[in-house]
């Protein structure tokens, strides 16, 4: 009878904020349904929002459990236990290394996975003895065309903002501005970047995407950059049940079962989704432009209404007049303020297309489900993904955002009425081009969900991974 061996235990230290912390808890429910013992390490606001589905999968018997850090006392709330999971990029996680660091010294797991955003933890995992794979929730095609900036600078040999200028050295024809860079990777040559990733004390990057998709670029990633990866996503597919999709992320606020309803009664592909992710925030001037522009386009939608600049919870309606009214009697469409159950509502048969700031998650969540999109790109790497979207995969057309900008920064210019209208009625068209990209949309649905089963590139690749740090037991 052969011996067994305890199984591999792996921490899962995710930063508190959506779009990082909602793909590490799929990652570690991943992992655990490839037998791997997971720990998600996480302050408390942020365990309670995942238990329900945590407890069911320990129900099915995987090995995974939430591990609760517990902030020092202090008179003020620090940003990192929001409960809205709201915590600004790059908030200083410091106040949690001492317990971190405890934990680790008693239980000795065999690799630790922690988010880019917790700078130190890759140098704390070093002194401890503790292998690190660093986590970035971003594709390999933005942080190759970062890696042509950095390398290149052709921005600098550019006369203005608005100038395109072509990213060298990558492998297709991708063109930006320097309106469209973040601020970090505008800076002038010569000067120290601050970086969220600790390269020196990393065993390797986790990536949340899939080889089929951006193949190219994940050869440029791994042999011109040099990086050790795996490539395991798309991760939102460990969520099976109804239960886990609507769960994910925070209580929705919505009847899911009337939502779900309004889409069952509308045609397949007729209706646009739309969401700006769970951080950025939209001006008031801009969230009526898009109100306007919806009601006078010929398409069905449901619209996410997020935060808005200089408003907190709970005050006063930020819509045009009349019109939530006007859109539910004509049945034209629904609005939800605040949380949505996002992967039941892009995989429901009538949304036909996805405005979005294109946050990587919500990407490859459209991707997954075969939805071709509307790219609105923002903050964050969101313009690089709408070159990935648009230029290389050739499923979505652009709004034509122009300006990077911070998550809560007022933008300089707006998104017009007319150009929301025509948009939305572009994409929800049966021109050849969309049928063409919505065909391809399909594919590499069909990809994504081959690649994350048994004998698939996502599958073999957490194999392969969880093979290797075993090999370390001997
Ligand atoms: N999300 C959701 N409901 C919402 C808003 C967001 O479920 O109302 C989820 C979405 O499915 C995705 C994540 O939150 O998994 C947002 O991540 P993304 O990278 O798209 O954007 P970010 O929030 O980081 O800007």
């Amino acid at each position: 009878m052969e011996s067994e061996a305890p199984p591999l235990e792996i921490f899962f230290f995710p930063f508190v904020g959506g779009g990082h912390l909602i793909p590490m808890i799929d990652l570690a429910r991943l992992f655990a349904v490839h037998g791997v013992k997971s720990t998600i390490v996480a302050p408390p606001s942020s365990t309670t929002v995942f238990h329900k589905t945590i407890q069911r999968d320990q129900e099915s018997g995987l090995h995974i459990t939430l591990h609760t850090v517990h902030l020092p006392d202090s008179d003020h709330p620090h940003p990192i236990t929001s409960l809205d999971m709201s915590a600004k990029p790059m908030t200083e996680t410091t106040i949690l290394q001492e317990p971190v660091k405890k934990l680790l010294q008693e239980r000795k797991p065999d690799c630790l996975v922690s988010d880019s955003f917790h700078s130190w933890a890759a140098s704390l995992a070093s002194e401890l003895g503790i292998r690190r794979i660093g986590f970035q929730g971003s594709c390999c095609f933005s942080q190759c065309a970062q890696d042509s900036i950095r390398r290149y600078k052709p921005h600098e040999k550019v006369a203005s903002d608005s100038d395109p200028f072509v990213l060298p050295d990558l492998p297709d024809h991708i063109e930006l501005t320097r309106s469209q860079l973040p601020f970090g990777s505008k800076a002038p040559s010569g000067t120290p970047r601050r970086s969220s990733e600790n390269q020196e004390n990393t065993y390797g990057i986790l990536v949340n995407s899939f080889l089929e998709l951006e193949p190219n670029y994940v050869k440029y990633f791994k042999e011109e950059m040099g990086k050790r990866a795996w490539l395991v996503g798309p991760v939102s597919l460990c969520n099976t049940s109804a239960a886990d999709k609507a769960d994910r992320g925070q209580d929705s606020i919505i009847d899911q079962h009337s939502c779900l309803s309004w889409l069952d009664s509308k045609e397949p592909n007729s209706v646009l989704y739309i969401s700006f992710g769970s951080l950025v925030r939209l001006a008031q001037e801009q969230i009526h432009e898009i109100a306007h522009g919806l009601e006078a386009s010929n398409c069905s939608f449901l619209w996410v209404i997020g935060k808005v600049i200089g408003q907190e919870k709970g005050s006063s309606e930020v819509l045009p007049d009349g019109f939530e009214e006007r859109i539910m009697r004509s049945q034209k469409g629904q609005v939800i303020k605040g949380w949505a159950p996002q992967l039941l509502i892009l995989e429901h048969k009538s949304i036909g297309g996805f405005l979005t700031h294109c946050g990587w998650n919500s990407v490859l969540e459209a991707v997954t489900v075969g939805v071709p999109m509307v790219t609105w790109p923002l903050s964050a790497e969101q313009f690089y993904n709408e070159k990935l979207i648009t230029d290389v995969l050739r499923i979505g057309v652009k709004v034509g955002s122009e300006e990077w900008r911070s998550w809560n920064q007022e933008p300089k210019t707006l998104v017009r009425r007319e150009r929301v209208a025509a948009v939305a009625e572009r994409l929800m068209s049966g021109d050849d081009v969309v049928v063409e990209m919505r065909k391809k949309a399909k594919e590499f649905g069909e990809k994504a969900k081959r690649a994350v089963k048994e004998g698939g590139s996502s599958f073999n690749d957490a194999l392969a991974l969880i093979e290797e740090l075993k090999s370390f037991r001997k």
